[in-house]
């Protein structure tokens, strides 16, 4: 029997590692990308292989808040006026999602793709010789006051733990002990012992292409216009020719909306775009990733500095990077270092993010042809691997490792 040939539409993180499972699977692949191998999101996140995450932001609780949140220019959450039309069939879908039995489920379903990310993810940077650039000094989540640390402990830290998620209360003395440079600035907070995380988020995804070019994969500059499906093969029209498969996986992040549509397929895919500042901390260290919870930014100490990473901004992913931004995680980081450090650089970028906090993993009921594997929101980095051994299950016509029917494509049609 002939090889089977698979197209990927994009060399993030995502796309890198459903691509290496389709190879190692015995598949044909081709890994196509405008860019350069993990430019995207994939580039600019946290480096959290985040262990914890297993609850879906869908609360009734977040939702009364947000209104507020999107007045208050130091919140974390803001949004680009002209971007609101986009925004409203993702918040009735987020509205929808945030009855009590939709959480549940997508607490649950969350919980079970962590139970295969360890090891996909571990598989993956075996392979490709990354383990040097993973670190294993769990993570610390960070909380200002006696009253929103207690309201943490009987609220979503209980439910983690309830999930199965190991983690320590820490005391403010705890703290100070494990990351003695940071100021005071904190009540106490959780430290999660298994987190992992990266030193450079890039240089797994160019770890990644690497080992994919040398087993043979084919990587492909260059920009994916249509994809047309018929019964027997899809077509991928490129910028000057259109080539043919057996299969394709769309892995565009936030572009895959815009290459569905042609097909009738109009998912409620939104840019949640984050920013980090990369810094120069001078004589000040820190050993793992940081977090402070109310601001939702984190520290991650990386091979070019320590990244300040987070806010949640809904806006076109080409939009000039907002300034104001960038200023009040400045001045967050500040608080939590105790001076103002010396920025080195500055990145924005879109999250491919859904109304329900799950990722699309699945194939179109209308185009068997077309898989789908987008909308990882704030966990792409975390479920990339996972992702990827299911996208091989669902090709290979294997039963897949988890129920899958959370993350179907279709669910808000
Ligand atoms: C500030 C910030 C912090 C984050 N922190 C974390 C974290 O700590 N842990 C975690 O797990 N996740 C984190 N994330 C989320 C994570 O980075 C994303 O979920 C993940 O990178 C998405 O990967 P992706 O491969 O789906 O998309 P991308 O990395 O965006 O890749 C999509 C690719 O598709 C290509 N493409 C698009 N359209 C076309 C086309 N038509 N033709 C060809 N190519 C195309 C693009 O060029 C791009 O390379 C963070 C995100 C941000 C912004």
């Amino acid at each position: 029997m002939q090889t089977k040939t698979v197209a990927i539409i994009g060399s993030g993180v995502v796309g890198l590692s459903t691509a290496i499972s389709l190879l190692e699977a015995g598949y044909k692949v081709t890994l196509i990308d405008k860019e350069k191998p993990g430019q995207g999101a994939s580039f600019g996140n946290a480096g959290l292989f985040a262990d914890y995450a297993c609850l879906p932001f869908t609360k009734f609780a977040l939702l009364k808040k947000m209104p507020g949140m999107l007045l208050d220019s130091s919140s974390p959450l803001s949004m680009q006026t002209s971007y609101l039309p986009n925004l409203v069939p993702y918040g009735l879908g987020f509205v929808k999602s945030c009855t009590r039995e939709k959480y549940e489920q997508g607490k649950q379903a969350l919980t079970s793709l962590q139970k295969i990310a360890y090891e996909s993810t571990d598989k993956l940077l075996r392979l490709s010789d990354s383990q040097n650039l993973v670190k294993a000094n769990g993570c610390l989540a960070l909380i200002a006051s006696e009253q929103d640390l207690s309201d943490a402990k009987q609220g979503d830290m209980l439910e983690r733990q309830q999930s199965g998620v190991r983690l320590d209360f820490l005391s403010a003395h705890d703290v100070s002990d494990l990351e003695p440079d940071l100021a005071r600035f904190y009540a106490g907070g959780v430290f999660y012992p298994d987190t992992r995380f990266t030193v450079s988020p890039v240089s797994i995804s160019q770890n990644y292409a690497r080992y994919f070019s040398e087993k043979g994969g084919v990587l492909l500059q260059d920009v994916a216009q249509e994809v047309i499906p018929d019964s027997q093969r899809v077509a991928i029209t490129l910028s000057d020719q259109t080539l043919t498969f057996d299969q394709v996986v769309i892995c565009a992040g936030v572009a895959s909306k815009a290459l569905l549509k042609p097909l009738g397929f109009n998912f409620p895919l939104v840019s949640e775009r984050g920013y980090h500042l990369t810094l120069d901390l001078g004589e000040k260290q820190i050993s793992r990733p940081v977090g402070w919870l109310d601001k939702a930014v984190f520290l991650t100490p990386m091979a070019d500095g320590v990244r300040l990473a987070g806010t949640a901004e809904f806006a076109h992913a080409d939009a000039p990077a907002e300034l104001s931004r960038t200023n009040t995680m400045l001045k967050h980081a500040s608080t939590m270092l105790g001076n103002e450090p010396e920025v080195v650089s500055s990145w924005v970028g879109s999250r491919p993010s859904t109304p329900d906090s799950l990722p699309v993993i699945g194939t179109l009921k209308n185009h068997p042809r077309v898989n789908l594997a987008f909308g990882h929101g704030h966990l792409g980095l975390t479920f990339a691997a996972a992702t990827g051994q299911l996208i091989k299950e669902i090709i290979n016509n294997e039963q897949t490792s988890v129920d899958i029917t959370p993350f179907a494509p279709e669910r808000f049609s």
